[in-house]
């Protein structure tokens, strides 16, 4: 089975992550499917775990104030 470790926003630590489509079951119809779930809440999900985790958005964002 298909595992990668990553961070996971909602645990907040390193998890390993799973397939959501192993086996080409993708609805979306992609070869090779980018999207993989947390596999201890199940409620993340990484899109591109291929891309630099530098360069991927975590959803937090430092609002700028304009006083
Ligand atoms: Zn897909
Ligand atoms: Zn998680």
């Amino acid at each position: 089975m298909t595992e990668r470790v990553g961070h996971c926003d909602l645990c907040g630590d390193a998890r390993v992550f799973v397939p959501v489509y192993p086996g080409g079951e993708c609805p979306d119809g992609h070869a090779e499917c980018p999207e993989w779930a947390c596999a201890d809440c199940g409620g993340a999900v990484l899109i591109g775990f291929d891309a630099a985790p530098a360069a991927r958005t975590t959803g937090v964002v430092t609002a700028t104030r304009a006083a």
